[in-house]
């Protein structure tokens, strides 16, 4: 994985890229075209930059053929953002992740070769939305459109069961693949673990399938 990270637009959502990577170690770049942004992570990346990623001699004045990894979280300009991963594709940066504003910026990012597609506002209210109609869905991260990854609250039907009498696999098609107690994580839950109420079970399955186990079960 590459540790040399270039974060472009330093809006909340770039702003935030930059500082959890730069938390976590990373060699960050952090360039935006606002003084008052660039100023604001002087002392939270590892460089800071006022540039205008739109202009290619910019682009390669900075170095950005160096870094492993190019994130675009310009906001509103939609022609700024396409153009900005439309020239770090032509000077063949390894990886590029964007922030789509809506579908048609998304469309045309996948086609210019953005490697990764990111759509904060609209994935979070899609969590968010799911964790409302239930109160047993915790969380709920999309894999793709049919299939899911949810944190299921542990109801009074499935206490002091274990996977095995439960056999969700083969009742609903989906699995167990970690139970959280209090703050402890069991990534590898063997089938005689004995499941307790208000444990949290993270399950992975079509959305079918999980929303079945949960209106059963909880
Ligand atoms: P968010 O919705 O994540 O808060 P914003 O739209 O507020 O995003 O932030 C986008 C950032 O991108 C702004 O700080 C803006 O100055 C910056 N930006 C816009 N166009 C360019 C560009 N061509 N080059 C560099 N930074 C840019």
């Amino acid at each position: 994985m590459g540790r040399d990270f270039a974060v472009i637009g330093l809006g909340r959502f770039g702003g935030s890229i930059c500082r959890e990577l730069s938390k976590e170690g990373m060699h960050v770049l952090a360039i935006d075209l606002a003084e008052d942004k660039v100023n604001e992570y002087k002392n939270i990346a590892s460089h800071a930059v006022i540039a205008d990623t739109t202009d290619e001699k910019v682009l390669k004045e900075l170095g950005i053929r160096n870094f492993d990894h190019v994130i675009v979280a310009i906001g509103d300009n939609i022609q700024s953002s396409i153009l900005t991963t439309l020239m770090l594709k032509e000077l063949g940066i390894g990886k590029i992740t964007v922030k789509a504003q809506n579908d048609y910026h998304e469309k045309v990012l996948n086609k210019i070769g953005a490697d990764h597609v990111v759509h904060p506002e609209r994935d979070m209210g899609k969590r968010i939305a799911h964790s409302m109609i239930s109160n047993n869905i915790l969380d709920h991260l999309e894999l793709s459109d049919e299939y899911s990854i949810a944190e299921v609250k542990a109801g009074r039907k499935m206490s002091g069961k274990t996977l095995v009498d439960l056999d969700i696999r083969a009742n609903y098609g989906c699995n167990v693949v970690a139970i959280k107690q209090a703050k402890h994580i069991n990534v590898s839950p063997m089938p005689d673990e004995v499941i307790k109420h208000d444990d949290i079970l993270i399950v992975i399955g079509a959305d079918k399938d999980i929303s079945r186990f949960e209106k059963h079960l909880v």
